[in-house]
């Protein structure tokens, strides 16, 4: 549409063209226009427009040679500008109608307003500075509207928006051309054609020494950016290093306090610890008059509560516990937690060590307070043992080491209390480990044996039972006693295996001796319990199976429990002890009056037997026999309808002590020692041991003969083997 229209207007012009008036000048604006003038364009600044010496040399053709010759120059002119930036047809074709459209209402707009507009009229106008206006006008409105049209057309955007976006400010340009127009025009006028022409060439070096300023200038801007850009990235850069570093400490920071620190109460780990005490052990070296004391703890209670009460809140205790501690000591002093409930301190640079003595006194005292764990009152206490600096260390775990075996000996002398290592306790631990060492191979080594002491009935000194005694021998230290190792092997929880061991070996032994005629066959055996064993799972089904493999029946097997294994677990202790009394398996409370026996339990338990415990029969030397003990004991079991056995009976006056209580049945040296079953069995051959209803106990004349073999009443030691 704008091609056609443009066609018209074009061919009009051309018909219309005054040839009269076209002379060399015309001829000379026209080549000026076409070939040179369209290059230059001034930059406005500040607008996104440029003025083209064309189009103000169209401005300037229009005054002097009317509006066919603008529009025919306009149209080739818009035709040779398009033709230098695309080589299609329509483009240039279009660009060449839009000027030549524009110009000729421009031309139109001032003939109409102004009447015929050119030649000598240009400088006696009166409105002639309207008619500029109106020209650039004119010239603006039909230029940029139709190139907006054509644009808005193949964008998205509509036309006012495209127009105001991208050719409101180009006005400017056309009323300076329009301007400059009319200023070439009046000095034509004033000085004549060829005058203001010549001065082209001046104007024309001017703007290219003008161009090439300003494309310095604007590449030494572009230069200056490109540094400020340079600088810019740097810093972006310098920055983004200073973050980097800065995480990486604070990771570094993070991953050392994990490596030296406990997660859970944000205490010094045992690294840490060892870190300090290494540095303490050296510095002890310098300074001959430097003091330090190593402090190891553990917690009385806190197995109890941690499997009673649950993780969540042994782990608070555990935190209570570290708090404490921390406030407890100076700042200078480091609290470690080892592991579990064990927590190490080093006291640094004491002044002297009643001090350190004196601070675990502090500390002990700030645990005993009260503390509470999901609305329950804990109370809780600690075994502290102490080592000194004196001692002369080398390494830290030495030092540690020595203040555990403190610790071990706290606990071992009855808890809630501190101790100081000296180095006899090392002896000791070394030993305890070569025991516990020993102990482990043991039972493969079979060095176990089962010595039996007989139980009588006091009233007519028949054998009622034999008690199974455990005896380890040892290859190089001999008979090692029960009291020594059976606390060891509970520790070390090889009592489960051994305890199996005994229960067997004690039944197939009895079972032996009721085949062989030995004994009667409702004659029994006691077996000793120990609290692992008794709480065990499966404690029923092993004894069940050992019965069953060996023949015993269940009522010629008695367990004996001690009273405080018994009742510290009462109410699961209660179920078990059912459960075995079902099976037919006579119970027996051992060490009885050395607990705490509640009656009301005692009462529910079903037991068979009460044995008095041998504190209370007295020493024979010191003839202290608790009569009150006793008679009370012999009393309560009459009452609960179950038999009483004596432990520890050493003498006739006992005897005759404990027959006037009224206690049924004894067990001591004054009767037999516990022998090996070989013994026994001898024993038993010659009728020592009377086991059926006719036979009694032999007069202590007899039992003096047997004595060399059994070692009974004057106290020989028993025969192994
Ligand atoms: P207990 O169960 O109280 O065993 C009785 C202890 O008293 C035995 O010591 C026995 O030799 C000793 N004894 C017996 N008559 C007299 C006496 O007239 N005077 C004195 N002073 N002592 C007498 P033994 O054999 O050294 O055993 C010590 C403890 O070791 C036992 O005490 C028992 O608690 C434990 N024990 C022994 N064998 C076993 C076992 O197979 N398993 C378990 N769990 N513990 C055992
Ligand atoms: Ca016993
Ligand atoms: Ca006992």
């Amino acid at each position: 549409m704008t091609i056609s229209l443009g066609g018209v207007v074009f061919a009009w012009s051309l018909v219309h063209l005054p040839l009269a008036n076209m002379d060399l000048q015309f001829l000379l604006l026209a080549i000026m226009t076409i070939l040179v003038t369209a290059r230059i364009a001034v930059q406005i600044p500040g607008v996104d427009g440029r003025i083209t010496v064309s189009d103000t040399l169209i401005f300037l053709v229009l005054l002097l040679y009317g509006g066919e010759a603008a529009i025919l120059l306009a149209a080739l002119e818009g035709a040779c500008s398009s033709l230098r930036i695309s080589k299609k047809a329509t483009t240039i074709l279009f660009n060449a109608s839009v000027m030549a459209l524009s110009t000729f209402v421009t031309a139109w707009a001032i003939r109409l307003a102004f009447g015929k507009f050119q030649g000598a009229q240009v400088s006696l106008s009166a409105s002639f500075g309207a008619a500029v206006c109106l020209m650039g006008l004119a010239q603006y409105a039909v230029n940029s509207g139709l190139i907006a049209i054509d644009r808005a057309l193949k964008t998205e955007e509509s036309i006012s928006q495209t127009w105001r976006k991208h050719y409101l400010w180009t006005s400017l340009t056309y009323f300076a051309g329009a301007s400059a127009a009319s200023v070439i025009a009046r000095l034509i006028a004033a000085f004549g054609f060829f005058p203001v022409i010549l001065t082209t060439p001046i104007i024309v070096i001017v703007y290219f020494t003008y161009q090439t300023y300003m494309k310095s200038v604007e590449a030494s801007v572009a230069q200056a950016d490109q540094a400020n850009r340079h600088v810019e990235d740097q810093q972006q850069y310098i920055s983004e290093l200073e973050l980097i570093r800065k995480e990486l400490h604070e990771s570094r920071e993070h991953f050392r306090t994990a490596a030296l620190h406990d997660a859970l109460t944000g205490l010094a780990n045992r690294v840490m610890l060892t870190d300090r005490l290494n540095i303490a052990i050296q510095r002890k070296k310098r300074h001959a008059d430097y003091l330090f004391a190593v402090l190891f703890l553990d917690l009385d209670r806190f197995k109890v509560i941690n499997d009673s009460m649950g993780h969540v809140a042994g782990d608070n205790l555990l935190v209570v516990t570290a708090h404490r501690l921390r406030e407890g000591v100076r700042p200078g002093d480091t609290v470690a937690r080892l592991g579990g409930d064990e927590f190490g301190i080093l006291l640094d640079g004491l002044e002297s060590f009643s001090d350190a003595l004196r601070i675990a006194e502090r500390l002990q005292k700030d645990l005993l307070q009260v503390v509470c764990l999901d609305g329950t009152e804990v109370f809780t206490s600690a075994s502290i043992g102490i080592a000194l600096s004196a001692t002369g260390y080398d390494h830290a775990d030495a030092i540690l080491r020595d203040a555990d075996t403190a610790m071990y000996r706290a606990k071992g002398n009855g808890k809630a209390r501190h101790e100081l290592f000296d180095p006899n306790m090392h002896t000791q631990a070394v030993a305890q480990l070569k025991l516990e060492n020993d102990l482990r191979r043991a039972l493969e080594r079979d060095e176990f044996c089962l010595h039996y002491q007989p139980i009588l009935s006091l009233a007519d000194e028949k054998l009622s039972r034999f008690e199974a005694l455990l005896r380890w021998q040892h290859p190089e230290r001999g008979l090692v006693s029960p009291a020594e190792f059976i606390p060891v092997a509970e520790e070390t929880g090889l009592i489960l295996e051994l305890g199996e061991w005994v229960l067997r070996q004690a039944c197939r032994q009895m079972r032996h001796w009721q085949l062989q005629g030995l004994v009667n066959q409702s004659a029994s055996v006691s077996v000793n319990l120990s609290c692992k064993q008794f709480v065990q799972a499966g404690l029923l089904e092993q004894v069940k199976e050992v019965l069953d493999e060996t023949g015993l029946l269940a009522q010629c097997l008695e367990l004996e429990i001690t009273e405080s294994v018994v009742m510290e677990n009462a109410d699961t202790a209660c179920s078990t002890l059912r459960e075995l009394r079902a099976l037919g398996v006579r119970l027996s409370i051992d060490d009885f009056g050395t607990g705490y026996s509640s009656l009301s339990y005692l009462h529910r338990f079903p037991i068979t037997t009460l044995k008095i415990d041998r504190s209370f029969i007295g020493h024979p030397s010191q003839n202290d026999f608790n009569c009150g003990i006793v008679g009370t004991i012999i009393t309560l079991a009459d009452n609960l309808g179950v038999e009483v056995v004596a432990e520890g009976v050493e003498t006739a006056a006992q005897v005759a002590q404990l027959k006037a209580l009224g206690c049924e049945f004894g067990q001591g040296y004054w009767f037999g020692r516990p022998a090996h079953p070989a013994a026994i069995e001898l024993l038993l051959q010659k009728g020592v041991y009377q086991t059926n209803g006719n036979a009694v106990w032999p007069p202590l004349e007899t039992c003096e003969r047997n004595c060399a073999v059994v070692g009974s009443r004057v106290g020989l030691i028993p025969l192994i083997g």
